[in-house]
């Protein structure tokens, strides 16, 4: 077609090409005006983006999605989704489209994906679109994680685009670009599952493990247990995935299936927040009334996720694949004989699994050993490193818990007290003490930290350093974000987004002057909410 954009992008369209039946090709709207408001330059160059040779227009024009790009092979996927709780048949992006998918420099192999293009077959009653504050949102919250060392989608640019979009009030649209390793996610296998398309489930899980776990099939020995150990691995990267989040205080706020990637990004990232005071119960979406997404919610909710996941496979896993998965799993057969029953009864209940008896322990011994105990193990390994130990010992978890219930029951900064430890390593302690107001019990946990750190012989400086590497001293902090989204959104002022932008951008250097971006709201009375939608 001549007037395609040569884009320099390397597209190969495994999914377009290998998974028909399960998109429907659509084409993005032209916007009216389209203008670049945020560009990720190093993002663009390793995915092989020819800026160079594009015109600033070419580039706002090509990434709102009303142009047609040479390669790529854009559709809407189709998906389901458990959407607190409650079965969604048909859902599937009804405000974005996958433009394909780019082999980049690294010969890594990424989806790029516009978010508030336009409609699709799957928009329902929805006008397909976005607003300039959801996008920029998406961008400096997916953008702060990927810093951060949070496996996520990552946002390649937000195109504001000259149209009105109509919510509660008018707002200015806009179409987020950004990069996954794939969109599948846990709802897409619903969504097959669903209508009896055991040959679909299949079709899916095979492109699955071809294209994010390899390392499934490369057991020809046990061949059989290839799903088994798909959801094995899929498990365990939600795992280290969720244990990452709680280690950083990130609350995902609408963990829904259909927004559970299979590859173990962070998706979706909607009335997501961070904490700023430590609070176990933390919960901030204004829609999630009954808290089922809140902080400490969030491993029991993957688990209940990775449970839809696991039935989907039901229909693919063979008696012989059930009979070995014991083995595979190092299960005991004593503790699998004394507690069988109890056990299954009360995983039944927890993961809300109905099913044939013999297949509920199957899954749920799976599910178990994949997701909770790696979770915990990942999770502890996180306190370990943010309590600078570089050795595991048995103690370890009280003397995080400890600490943690400490912060909770005295509304501590989680941010600031992690970094003020590191100083304390040093003999400066003020600065973690003076986070509590009544100090006393603090004090004395230091004192069982520090004769613990007797035990694990570093020197300071180098056990500061590493605790620095892996607490950060900016977050995205609740009040910062809003301001600039409001200032974006009304005033199309860029000014503070790009600012903290900047500074998300080494979360784990501190520098002067930017004191401001290390604290909380000084308003301690507001209460953080956020929203869905727009
Ligand atoms: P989300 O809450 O963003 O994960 O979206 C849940 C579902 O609603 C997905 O299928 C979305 O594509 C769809 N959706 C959200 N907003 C819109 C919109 N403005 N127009 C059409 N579909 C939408
Ligand atoms: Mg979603």
């Amino acid at each position: 077609m001549s007037n395609e954009i040569n884009s320099g992008l390397n597209f190969d369209n495994s999914y377009a090409e290998q998974l028909t039946g399960f998109y429907a090709p659509s084409q993005g709207d032209k916007a009216p005006a389209p203008v670049l408001i945020a560009f990720n330059q190093p993002l663009a160059n390793c995915l092989g983006l020819d800026t160079d040779n594009l015109s600033e227009r070419q580039l706002a024009a090509m990434l709102s999605g009303g142009v047609c790009i040479k390669g790529a092979a854009p559709l809407a996927q189709v998906y389901a989704g458990h959407q607190f709780g409650i079965f969604s048949p048909q859902l599937g992006d009804g405000r974005s489209i996958l433009l394909g998918e780019v082999l980049d420099k690294s010969a890594e192999r990424r989806d790029i994906h516009l978010k508030g293009s336009g409609p699709t077959a799957y928009s329902r009653a929805g006008d397909g679109k976005a607003s300039i504050g959801v996008t920029l949102r998406e961008y400096l919250m997916a953008e702060a994680m990927a810093q951060l060392n949070v496996p996520t989608t990552r946002a390649l640019s937000v195109i504001s685009t000259g149209e009105s979009i109509k919510r509660h009030k008018p707002l200015a649209g806009a179409v987020l670009a950004r990069v996954a390793s794939s969109h599948i996610r846990v709802g897409t296998f619903e969504y097959f599952a669903d209508r009896g398309q055991t040959g679909k489930v299949k079709q899916l899980a095979d492109y699955v493990i071809n294209r994010h776990y390899p390392q499934v099939s490369i057991y020809p020995e046990i061949q059989d247990n290839c799903y088994l150990r798909l959801l094995s691995e899929v498990c365990k990267s939600q795992a280290a995935l969720v244990a990452k989040w709680m280690n950083l205080g990130f609350v995902h706020g609408v963990m829904n299936s259909d927004n559970m990637s299979i590859c173990g990004e962070t998706l979706d990232y909607g009335p997501c927040a961070f904490i700023d005071s430590y609070d176990p119960k933390a919960l901030f979406s204004s829609i999630d009334t009954l808290g089922r997404y809140r902080y400490n919610n969030q491993p029991p909710a993957a688990l209940w996720n990775l449970a839809r996941f696991a039935e989907t496979l039901l229909p693919l896993i063979s008696t012989g694949a059930k009979q070995s998965l014991e083995q595979a799993f190092n299960v005991s057969n004593d503790f699998a004989a004394n507690y069988r029953q109890k056990w299954l009864e009360r995983m039944r209940r927890k993961l809300a699994i109905y099913n044939d008896e013999s297949e509920d322990l199957a899954l749920a011994t799976t599910l178990m050993n994949s997701f909770e105990v790696n979770y915990q193990q990942y999770w502890l390994q996180g306190m370990r490193s943010k309590l600078g130990l570089s050795n595991a010992e048995a103690g370890d978890r009280k003397l995080a818990d400890d600490l943690l219930e400490m912060m909770g029951a005295q509304k501590v900064d989680y941010t600031q007290l992690f970094r003020a430890l590191a100083k304390a390593v040093s003999g400066e302690v003020g600065p973690a003490t003076d986070l509590f107001a009544q100090p006393l019990l603090f004090k004395q946990w230091l004192q069982c930290w520090a004769e613990r750190r007797e035990r694990d012989r570093q020197t300071p400086t180098f056990r500061a350093a590493a605790m620095n590497a892996v607490n950060p001293i900016y977050i995205p902090r609740n009040h910062l974000v809003e301001q600039a989204i409001t200032a974006a959104q009304e005033q199309a002022d860029y000014s503070l987004f790009e600012k903290l932008q900047g500074v998300l951008s080494l979360p784990f250097t501190e520098r002067e002057g930017l004191e401001q971006f290390a604290c909380a709201s000084a308003d301690t009375t507001a209460r953080y909410t956020t929203y869905c939608g727009a």
